[in-house]
């Protein structure tokens, strides 16, 4: 049987000062006690400016919580301004990077070419991508949100090989759920993350399927958390608004309670 922990990751998009972090990252290391630890892997993924603090706290104080970044240059080093390279990241000790997020796809044109360019220049730097992949409202209209969103992971992953894919997180983010405070239902979530699954032992092996781990994103909150992690291929939660607020994310680790 299949060994996925569960992964909280909170990303904080455009938001948090540097020492706005720090204030939050305290806030969690406090709130999160070694139960939470076991139970869950959490995750920040903090804005480029706010990774350095992070690292320090981290590293500091040895905390449990890892992070990460909202993405990542296709691009190894060179004429590239205002790009962060996948080396530059790893050297602050960031284990993910967020990929394909749909606000990236729709203000920064960002194709599924470019995902999986990003997704081969986050493992050449040994970070663990966090696939971000999820319909819009006119597809979840027309009842094509499972074929459209396999289309996505299958694009994002080709000619990456097995032994990368095993470790890959993926995120099924309708976006009409993101940002909206509409979310999926439960049934919404298990048809796409189940599918995905599927398509991953198509892709690679039955092996490699069950143990990638598959989250839900789109206005998850304490509330609302618990039906879906409910469903046998949801395996975590990439968390937004409601990561802003430690006390909410932490309920939101607390799912099980
Ligand atoms: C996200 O940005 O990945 C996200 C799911 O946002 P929200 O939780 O705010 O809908």
């Amino acid at each position: 049987t299949p060994s996925r922990k569960p992964i909280m990751a909170g990303n904080w998009k455009m938001n948090n000062t540097h020492l706005e972090a720090i204030r939050l990252v305290q806030q969690l290391a406090f709130a999160l006690k070694e139960a939470d630890h076991e139970a869950v892997e959490v995750v920040v993924v903090p804005p480029f400016t706010a990774i350095r603090s992070v690292q320090t706290l981290v590293d500091a104080d040895k905390l449990q919580i890892g992070y990460g970044a909202q993405d990542v240059s296709a691009h190894a080093a060179g004429a590239y301004t205002g790009e962060i390279s996948g080396s530059m990241l790893a050297k602050l000790g960031c284990s993910y990077v967020v990929v394909g997020h749909s606000e990236r796809r729709q203000y920064h044109h960002e194709d599924d070419a470019l995902v999986n360019a990003k997704i081969k220049a986050a493992y050449a730097a040994e970070l663990t991508p966090i696939l971000c992949v999820g319909e819009g409202l006119e597809i979840r209209k027309a009842g094509e949100q499972v074929s459209y969103t396999l289309g996505q992971v299958e694009r994002a992953l080709e000619k990456i090989p097995a032994e990368q894919a095993r470790s890959i997180v993926i995120a099924y983010e309708p976006v009409w759920a993101i940002g909206t405070g509409e979310v999926a239902t439960p049934a919404d979530a298990q048809e796409v993350c189940g599918a995905i699954r599927g398509r991953l032992a198509e892709l690679y092996d039955a092996e490699l399927a069950a143990g990638v781990r598959i989250q839900y994103g789109g206005s998850v909150k304490s509330g609302n958390i618990a039906g879906i992690m409910a469903q046998p291929d949801v395996d975590g939660a990439l968390v937004g608004g409601a990561s802003l607020d430690a006390g909410e994310f932490v309920k939101i680790c607390r799912y099980r309670d």
